[in-house]
């Protein structure tokens, strides 16, 4: 392992709703389910996790909004969706042994219950994988503001934006394949750079509250149970005297 700084007791990690799909059309693929969900597990070993889980996958209320249905009731519905998403990984991850209970920003009798800062620590330190679910229950935000919130408020040292690539680029790799990969960066340059880590509330709001995120490959064997021990991948963003 790279560089290991101490090692976290709690983070927070970001998982797109994209990540849990398969082919065009497969919003959630059993088999990509069932590899995100082991390296979860095993990251939960090495410390306390909650999961904030986006809904993009089935619905992003920025582009259903129009024709009749308003901005408003389409993020209520994407926010509906994280909670179909979590409900999905919470019971893959009991499939793998691995103790995890759903709570969202709004309850859903009989479905899933309320998220509160209490029962998110409880669930935590008894050893569970917390998956939050709903966003911020507002709507206008997003999942990435909603996991810098919930670690913000459940004391987590560490956020983890899981995505597809294994860091932050200076364009994307995918079209720029020359593009240059940061090892590390502050909020205000990733901000200044327009480099679309997370939207800017959610930057904003990290910066503030000195929160560090680490940018890294979800599809990568081992890097989350390497962020989940304090080793270094991926892109690490930090407050700009923290860096
Ligand atoms: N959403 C919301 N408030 C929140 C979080 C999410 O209204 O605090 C809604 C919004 O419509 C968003 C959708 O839920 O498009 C899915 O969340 P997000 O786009 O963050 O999911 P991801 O892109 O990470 O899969």
């Amino acid at each position: 392992m790279q560089e290991c700084r101490t090692a976290p007791r709690r983070i927070v990690v970001k998982l797109s709703g994209e990540a849990l799909g398969g082919a065009p059309g497969t919003a959630l693929d059993a088999a990509v389910l069932a590899r995100l969900a082991a390296d979860v597990a095993a990251a939960a070993k090495k410390c306390e996790i909650a999961l904030v889980i986006g809904g993009g996958n089935l619905l992003r209320g920025a582009t259903l909004a129009g024709d009749g249905i308003a901005r408003t009731t389409a993020d209520h519905m994407g926010m509906l969706a994280t909670i179909i998403n979590a409900l999905a990984f919470r019971d893959v991850l009991r499939g793998l042994g691995a103790p995890a209970e759903a709570l969202s920003s709004h309850a859903v009798a009989s479905v899933v219950e309320g998220y509160s800062v209490q029962r998110a620590d409880a669930l935590l330190r008894s050893g569970a994988v917390a998956l939050l679910a709903g966003g911020t229950g507002n709507p206008l935000f997003t999942t990435d503001t909603a996991a810098i919130l919930r670690a913000i408020e459940l004391g987590a040292s560490l956020v983890v934006k899981a995505t597809k690539v294994d860091g932050v680029y200076a364009a994307d790799p995918a079209i720029h394949p020359d593009a240059a990969r940061f090892d590390a960066l502050t909020y205000g340059e990733a901000m200044e750079k327009r480099l679309g880590v997370v939207d800017l509330t959610a930057m904003a709001l990290a910066q503030e509250y000195g929160l560090p995120m680490l940018v890294c490959d979800i599809n990568a064997p081992g890097a989350l149970t390497k962020a989940a021990a304090g080793a270094k991948v991926g892109t690490r963003i930090a407050a700009d005297s923290a860096k």
